[in-house]
C-alpha cells in the first residue's frame, strides 16, 4: 500500500550548502559538479572509486575524494554534512558491456543502498537517483518502430537482465524510503547520453561516441569501411549532456516529483544508420558499411514519452542531435589526435 506524506517546503538552497555528487569522476556526475561550480556554488564534494588520474573532468574548487561508494562506510564519509547528494555512480557501460557483465551490474545496488541510508542518516534534503530506460519492460520495445516509453511502461516489470533490474529496485528504495523515513527523493530515468568527456573508446562506449571514434579511425587509417553492431536498423533517442545536467537539478528541485521516477531523454528518434549518416556528413565522407549481427545490439526500438517531463517542468531536453553530435565529434578528434602523439586522454 502506498503511503503519502505531508511535504514540507524546505529552505532555500545556499552557495555555501554542500552538494554531494558520487561517481564524478564518470561522465555525467563530472560535467554536474562543473554544472554547480558554474552556477557558484562553493562546498561540492566530488567522489569516484577510479584513481583520480583516470577521472574524465577534475573541477578546480571542488573536492574530490577517491571512495568505494559500495562501502557503508565511504557512504558515511562521503554524505558527512550533505545538505543534497546526487547518486550517479554505478559500474555501467553500452549495450557491450551490459549484457556481458551482469553481475557486476546488480552489484550497483550496493551504491544505492548505502548512499540512501548515509544521507539519510546525515540529514540531508535531498536525494538524487540516476535510474535508466532499461528500467522499461523489454517487451515494450521489440519493434524499431517503437512506441515512446511513458513512466507507467516499467511495470508489470520486466527490466533489462542485470543492469535493468537493478536500477528497477533502486527506485523503489528511493520510492520507501520517501513514504517510510521523509527524505524527499528523485528518480530520474535517462535515456542514452552523450557529449564531450565521456566515454569513447575501451568497450563501455555507446553509439555516439563509437560511431564517431570509428570514422575517425577509418579516416585516418585510410580504411574506408565501418562495422555497425546489429543490422543498423534498431532505433534509439539521444541526450546532449547539457541537457542532461539542466534536467538533473530542474528534477531535483521540483517537489511534485518526489519519489515519482521521471523520464530524462530526447525524444528524436534515429536508427543506428541514420546516426552513422550524421556523424559521416560531419565528418564530410561515405565509409562502406558492414554489418556485424553477431555483436551486442540491445532492444529493437526505444524512446523517450515526453508528456509527463512536459507537463510537470514545461521543460524537455532540446539540443538537436546534429548540434550535439558536432560537438562530441570535435572533441573525440581531439582526444584522438592526442593519443596518437603520446598524450594521455582519458577514454
Ligand atoms: P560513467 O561510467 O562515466 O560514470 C559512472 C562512475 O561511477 C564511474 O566513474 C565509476 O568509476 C563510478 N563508480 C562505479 N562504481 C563505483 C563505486 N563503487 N564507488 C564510487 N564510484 C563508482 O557513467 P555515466 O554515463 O556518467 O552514468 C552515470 C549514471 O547515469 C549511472 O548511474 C548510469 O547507470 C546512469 N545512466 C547513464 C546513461 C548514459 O547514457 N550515459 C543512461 C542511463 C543511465
Amino acid at each position: 500500500m502506498e503511503t503519502k506524506r505531508l511535504i514540507e517546503k524546505d529552505p532555500a538552497l545556499r552557495k555555501d550548502d554542500l552538494i554531494v555528487i558520487g561517481g564524478a569522476g564518470g561522465f555525467i556526475a563530472g560535467a554536474l559538479a562543473r554544472y554547480f561550480k558554474k552556477r557558484g556554488f562553493t562546498r561540492i564534494r566530488a567522489i569516484d572509486k577510479k584513481p583520480m588520474p583516470e577521472w574524465y573532468q577534475r573541477i578546480f574548487g571542488v573536492e574530490s575524494l577517491v571512495l568505494d561508494l559500495s562501502d557503508e562506510a565511504n557512504c558515511r564519509r562521503a554524505c558527512e554534512g550533505a545538505v543534497e547528494v546526487y547518486n550517479l555512480a554505478a559500474d555501467m557501460g553500452g549495450m557491450g558491456f551490459i549484457e556481458r557483465f551482469r553481475v557486476e551490474c546488480l552489484r550497483s545496488i550496493l551504491i544505492n543502498t548505502h548512499m540512501i541510508e548515509a544521507a539519510c542518516r546525515a540529514g540531508a534534503r535531498r536525494y538524487f537517483f540516476s535510474s535508466s530506460a532499461c528500467a522499461y519492460n523489454t517487451l515494450l520495445q521489440q519493434d524499431s518502430a517503437v512506441r515512446a516509453l511513458k513512466e507507467s511502461d516499467a511495470y508489470p516489470a520486466m527490466a533489462e537482465r542485470g543492469y535493468g533490474w537493478e536500477k528497477l529496485m533502486s527506485e523503489m528504495f528511493c520510492q520507501e524510503y520517501w513514504a517510510e523515513r521523509g527524505l524527499k527523493t528523485f528518480i530520474a530515468r535517462f535515456h542514452n547520453v552523450y557529449g564531450p568527456n565521456g566515454t569513447w573508446d575501451g568497450g563501455r562506449e555507446k553509439a555516439p561516441a563509437a560511431l564517431c571514434r570509428k570514422v575517425i579511425e577509418a579516416l585516418d587509417g585510410g580504411n574506408h569501411s565501418i562495422t555497425i553492431w546489429g543490422d543498423g536498423h534498431q532505433t534509439r533517442s539521444f541526450m546532449y549532456i547539457d541537457d542532461c545536467t539542466l534536467g538533473i537539478d530542474k528534477i531535483m528541485h521540483c517537489d511534485a516529483l518526489i519519489a515519482t521516477p521521471i523520464n530524462l531523454g530526447s525524444n528524436e528518434l534515429v536508427s543506428i544508420n541514420d546516426l552513422l549518416s550524421k556523424v559521416e556528413k560531419i565528418a564530410g565522407t561515405k565509409l562502406k558499411r558492414q554489418y556485424d549481427l553477431n555483436a551486442p545490439r540491445g532492444v529493437a526500438g526505444r524512446n523517450s514519452d515526453n508528456t509527463f517531463i512536459k507537463k510537470v517542468l514545461k521543460w524537455e531536453p532540446a539540443t538537436s542531435l546534429d548540434t550535439g553530435l558536432r560537438a562530441t565529434y570535435a572533441w573525440i578528434q581531439q582526444q584522438h589526435e592526442a593519443r596518437k602523439k603520446g598524450k594521455r586522454v582519458v577514454e
